[in-house]
Parts: structure tokens; sequence; C-alpha cells
């Protein structure tokens, strides 16, 4: 029921799906002038490693030893079928998950937030800024900085920074320096715009300091395909010639990208998005050019969006609260490659708490949209009478977002 590989089998290198898109992607504005933006334009931000693979054409690119020297540290992840949840639920449909709960910061994060870290270092970058939500992703790129010697700053929502104190305790072990943003409002709750407006601005205005990002961007797709080519080994020795369908939650897009991208080129593997009914990105969003933050400083994506200064309701899968999506998601979606569904948040606790009483662990609210939309696949594929290999995305565990939970457990949750 669960499938490892040995450290020795972490792909050694990523797989790039822009030369399979079904249609090219189109590239980022600049924010004034609309113009497409060279690598010059975004020098003072990223290194030049990170903003070659933003642009590559390779259809793989080698992951460097000392990152997979780290990433060996809890990869490969296991392959897990979910057996208990199957017959809870009656279905002929075979269930598995790729659990990326098992890493450091207990999330998919830190498989990008290592090689940024690793190739900041390695162009000299002493200090790395950045904002964080709910603290998933402030905590992977501080774990990733202490094993590179990186100092880190971590701009993080003034809401959760008061609210969710645990995130910034494991922050801080890793030794990372985390502030409340607005750093300037110090009424003011904040929210991932105003959070990335400082980080941007810190990165941008001190020469030791770079900015990184946690999704959305198409080399931090790329970082998290190892998840679906370690999947497709582990289905291998499961005994399956491929998934019938992919379901991973969409926030960015890293997680959803990482386990999917790599099937792309097989038309008989259908693709699924899982998103939040109260931040709809891909059902009810337009595709066009926007801004990746609120301040509207970053340059321009053609991805879908509800509008950049659109802010969505305190959901507390804080992780899909995102305006956006990965340029790379939205055009598989909009071309039809990829089908998006939206949850309401108890209909995603219900199935959460489904999953915790069958298979055991307690996911993150964020993963529980794919459980969601697993469980709603199982279903149809029983009454279709109808065999199929499902495979979700585990993105990460719940056990520092229990208050959700409880939430959740005393009908204090909101419907939508
Ligand atoms: C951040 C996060 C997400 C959403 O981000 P994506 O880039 O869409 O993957 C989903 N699940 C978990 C556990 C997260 O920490």
């Amino acid at each position: 029921m669960r499938w490892t590989l040995p450290t020795t089998q972490v792909p050694e290198a990523w797989f790039n799906v822009v030369p399979q898109l079904p249609e090219p992607l189109q590239p980022p504005l600049h924010p004034a002038t609309r113009e497409p933006i060279g690598p010059q334009d975004l020098a003072p931000l990223f290194p030049m490693a990170l903003i070659g693979q933003e642009v590559s054409a390779a259809p793989w690119i080698d992951i460097p030893g000392p990152v997979l020297d780290v990433l060996r540290l809890w990869r490969p992840t296991p392959l897990v079928r979910a057996r208990r949840l199957e017959q809870a639920l009656d279905t002929p449909a075979r269930i598995y998950f790729k659990d990326e709960s098992v890493s450091p910061a207990g999330s998919h994060k830190p498989n990008t937030a290592v090689p940024q870290a690793f190739y900041n270092h390695a162009e000299g970058v002493m200090r790395l800024a950045t904002e964080t939500g709910a603290g998933q992703w402030g905590s992977a790129l501080a774990f990733a900085c202490a094993l590179f010697g990186l100092q880190c700053k971590v701009y993080m929502v003034r809401a959760s920074y008061q609210q969710k104190p645990y995130r910034r305790v494991m922050m801080e072990t890793w030794g990372g320096e985390v502030v409340p943003s607005p750093v300037d409002q110090p009424d003011h709750p904040g929210s991932l715009g105003t959070a990335i407006s400082d980080a941007v601005r810190d990165a941008a205005t001190r020469d030791d300091t770079h900015y990184a990002l946690g999704s959305v961007l198409n080399h931090v797709l790329l970082h998290q395909t190892v998840i679906g080519l370690e999947a497709r080994e582990q289905l291998q020795l499961a005994g399956e010639e491929r998934p019938d369908l992919i379901v991973g939650c969409c926030g960015g897009g890293s997680n959803l990208g990482g386990l999917a991208l790599p099937f792309v080129p097989d038309p008989k593997v259908e693709l699924l998005a899982a998103e939040p009914s109260s931040c709809p990105t891909l059902t009810e969003g337009r595709f066009d050019y926007d801004f990746g933050d609120t301040a509207g400083m970053t340059p321009l994506l053609a991805m879908y969006s509800l509008g950049h200064d659109f802010i969505p309701p305190s959901i507390h899968a804080g992780g899909l609260r995102y305006h956006g999506d990965a340029p790379i998601i939205s055009l598989l979606v909009r071309s039809g490659r990829m089908r998006a569904v939206a949850h309401p948040q108890t209909a995603v606790f219900e199935a959460a708490v489904q999953f915790a009483r069958t298979q055991g662990t307690i996911p993150a609210p964020e993963t529980a949209h794919a459980i969601r939309a697993t469980i709603d696949a199982a279903v149809q594929a029983r009454e279709a009478g109808r065999e199929r290999v499902i495979l979700f995305g585990y993105s990460g565990h719940g056990l520092l977002d229990l208050q959700a939970y409880d939430d959740f457990l005393a009908g204090r949750l909101a419907g939508t």
C-alpha cells in the first residue's frame, strides 16, 4: 500500500514542460512600458541561473549535486494507496497520493526553496527576502537558507503573525528573521499583496539581497517536477500503467504543476485543478495580463486572474488565497488540457475529516481541496461502475492548522 524509492532515485534532472505545451507561453511584460521584459529587468531580484530557467526551452535541466544532497534528507517521498478511503467510498477506483507532507517544513515548498537558496548562494548573494501568508513558504525558505548559510528575512502578513505563532517559531528556529507586514502601518492586518511589496522593496534596495517567490513562476513549477517524476516510477512499481486522473489543489499552481506536468505529454492522463469557491481564479477568473501583486510593482503575467486588487475572504486555506495563477497552469486550462473545479470550505473540511478518519493523517486545508475533488471523482467512478486510477497530491500536513479543524468541528466555519 506504500511505495518508497531509495535515496539514489531522487530524479537528477527537472522536467521542463515548456517545449511540450499546446501553445507557446506569452512573455511577461514590463509593468510600466508593457514591453516584454529581459533578463536585466529581473537581475536585481533573482540570480542569473533562475532567470535562465524561467525562460528555458530545454526539455530537461540538471539538478545540481548540492541540491540533490539536501533533497535526499526526505526524498523520494512515499506514494501511498488510500485503500481505507477507497473502502469507505465503496469505489472501484484505485486512489493513490504522493505524500509531500514528509519534508522538514511539512509541505512540497522546500522542493523549490532549496534550489533557490543554492543558486543565490552560488552567485554570492548573502541574504534573501520573501513574503509569507500563513507561513508555509516562509518556513520552507528559512529552512533552505539555514542549510546554505544565507540570511533570511520574512515579511509575514500581520494577521497571521499575530494569530499563528507556530509557523513564526519554525522560521526563527531555522534562523530566519520574521517581521509583520505592512512594516510601516502597525494597525493594518496586512495581505499577501502588502507583504510582497515589503519583500520586493527590501531586495531592490539592498545590494546583498535577492527576492524569492514560492509559486507561480516557471522556475518554481520546474523545481516541483521531482514530485511527478518520482510518482511515475512509483506507480509502475504499484503495477499501474498510468494514472487516468491527476488531481491537485491550486493556489499559485506549484504542487499541482509539480505532480502533473511530467504527464502533460500523455493525452490519456486527465488533469484536474481544485480551488476554493471563495477564490475561484481558474473557474471564474479572466485570462489576461495582470500584476502578480496588489500594488502593481511586479511584471505583468499572462494568466487567469480575479484582478490584482481582489481581496479574497479569509478562508482557512491561506495558501490558496491568491488572485492569479501560474502562467503554465493558466495556459493548460485555457487550452482545455486541464480542467478546474471549485469547492466551498465546509465541503473541503468534510473531505479532510473523512480522510483523517480512514487514512489517519490530518491534511493541510489546502490539500483537502484535492481530497474533496478526489472523493467526488471516486464516487462518480462508483456510480458509473468504472475502474479508474486516481493520483492526487498530498501537498502538506495540517498539524499547524488545528484551529481551522476546531472551527469546523465546532460548526464555526463559514460555508463559502
Ligand atoms: C502553499 C501551499 C499550497 C498552494 O500553493 P501551490 O503553489 O498552488 O502549490 C498548497 N498546499 C500546501 C500544503 C501549501 O503549503
